[in-house]
């Protein structure tokens, strides 16, 4: 299709093209529909690729671990781990097993398979407005490098993170900022010539230690003990995770604009009391800040059920479940994080009716904008989990406009058996265990030992 004409016609169509949205236009096209997927960046994966580099979320962090993810998430890990640009990081700080890739090769990954599985992508093309009626999307309208463009659907997707989809369609949302409840923002950074075994022999607790002396001494603006450096899939480089931007309303663009000012300055301290005091790091330098800062929430659709953190930590069961999830709630403040694990390593479900925004007879919420509370968002906004709602939403979508049918009347049976058989875990008794020692645990390596440790860990 050419991208001159100004009108555009597709069975369902999603905006926003990170972990989630890719993930839903891939599930909705290998379903027989024909997709638009909507990205006002120049490449696929949104938070994924511009500021991230390990997918957590795949496994309960119990042990042993079992994997709750699967489908087309686990495709992708497997091709990322198979070209040996990803591998598996032990459960170092709690949150289970991460799998440490390379984000070009992700982006190129998103490419690949969203042009294999005939997906139209609308890269730089941003969602300005929509048109409704009814209680059903119409038409959005976008803007792709100054050019007006129309797009119409039956079935609509909302996975751009902030609900804006939602937003702009005149549907309810809950701001995290405007509840008072958010957490920070994180600007992240690739370094190179990083001496990573020296780095990871460094006990974490000295990390912290030597962080608050140097805060002590007056010579650093360190503001915070808990910071994580991660080795990244490229030799002598690494992936930093050190500032906490707390405060700051996310869509809020002149708020959002001074915590991106706020972010790089407090990193390049903290790069240069790295360089000055840890080992592993006198030589470390930075190769870029994330192409943006990292937005753990904003704005959250409001659905026929919000899902809670009570339904979290008891690992609640649905019938309409389309997700798992066995992750804690992982809130992440100005100063540290808190981490609450659901009792007895349970297990919980993320129902299709978290995903239906209230209100709408074609619209569904993906990814961290899902119909969560503050809580239950800050344990399923997990890239894995991201995914698994994204092939839920994508098949759901498909599903809802071949039948002809809101999502909120789909056979169930139908779709969650559609799931499964394309390997989607939704129910405990598909939890297989993980064996990390027979899995690669570096870059083109496999059962190299010795783990994870020192200053490498999760989230
Ligand atoms: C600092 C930080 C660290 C984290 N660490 C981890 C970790 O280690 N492991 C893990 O699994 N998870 C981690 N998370 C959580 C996880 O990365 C995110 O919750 C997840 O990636 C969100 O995916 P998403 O697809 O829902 O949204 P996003 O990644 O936010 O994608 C939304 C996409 O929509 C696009 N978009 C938005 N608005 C529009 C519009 N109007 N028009 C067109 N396009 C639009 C955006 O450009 C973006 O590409 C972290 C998050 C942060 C911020």
């Amino acid at each position: 299709m050419s991208a001159t004409r100004s009108h555009h016609e597709f069975d369902v169509a999603i905006v926003g093209g990170g972990c989630a949205g890719a993930v839903a236009a891939l599930s909705a096209a290998r379903a027989g529909a024909r997709v638009a997927l909507i990205e006002r960046m120049g490449y696929l994966g949104g938070t994924a690729t511009s500021v991230l580099d390990s997918f957590y979320g795949f496994f309960t962090p119990g042990e042993p671990p079992f994997r709750v993810v699967g489908g087309i998430a686990q495709e992708i890990e497997r091709s990322l781990v198979a070209e040996g640009h990803a591998f598996y990081r032990e459960n170092a700080h709690g949150g289970g097993i991460g799998i440490g890739y390379d984000p070009e090769h992700l982006k190129d990954l998103f490419d690949d398979i969203t042009e294999r599985e005939g997906v139209q992508v609308y890269l730089h093309t941003e969602l300005t407005g929509a048109r409704t009626s009814a209680g059903r999307v119409e038409r959005l309208s976008l803007i792709a490098r100054g050019e007006p463009l129309e797009l119409s659907a039956a079935g609509f997707v909302d996975a751009s993170g902030d609900a804006s989809l939602v937003r702009l369609a005149g549907g309810p949302v809950v701001n995290a900022a405007r509840g008072g409840l958010k957490q920070a923002m994180t600007t992240t950074m690739r370094l190179a010539n990083v001496d990573n075994e020296l780095a990871r022999s460094f006990p974490r607790e000295h990390l912290a230690e030597y962080v608050r002396q140097a805060r002590a001494s007056g010579r650093y603006e360190v503001p915070h003990d808990d910071i994580h450096v991660r080795r990244s899939s490229t030799g002598g480089g690494a992936h930093a995770l050190l500032t906490r931007i707390g405060g700051y309303d996310a869509t809020d663009v002149l708020e959002l604009s001074a915590a991106e000012r706020a972010g790089r300055r407090q990193a390049r301290e903290y790069l240069r009391f790295l360089q000055d005091q840890v080992p592993g790091y006198a030589r470390a330098e930075l190769v870029s800040y994330g192409v943006h800062i990292g937005v753990r929430d904003s704005r959250r659709a409001v659905g026929d059920y919000e899902l809670t953190s009570d339904d979290v930590l008891n690992g609640r069961k649905f019938p309409d479940v389309i997700a798992q999830s066995g992750s804690p709630v992982e809130i992440q403040g100005s100063d540290d994080a808190d981490w609450r694990y659901l009792s007895d390593e349970r297990v919980y479900d993320i129902p299709l009716r978290s995903l239906i925004v209230s209100g709408f007879d074609n619209l569904l919420a993906a990814g961290r904008c899902l119909s969560a509370d503050h809580e239950a968002q800050a344990s399923a906004r997990l890239m894995a989990q991201c995914m698994a709602m994204g092939e839920g939403a994508g098949a759901a979508a498909a599903l809802s406009v071949s039948l002809g049918v809101s999502p909120r009347t789909l056979p169930l049976p139908e779709l969650q058996d559609r799931l499964v058989r394309a390997g989607a875990i939704l129910f405990d008794d598909q939890h297989v265990p993980f064996d990390i020692t027979s899995a690669p645990r570096s870059p083109g390596e496999v059962d190299r030992g010795g783990g994870a440790t020192g200053a490498e860990n999760a989230v």
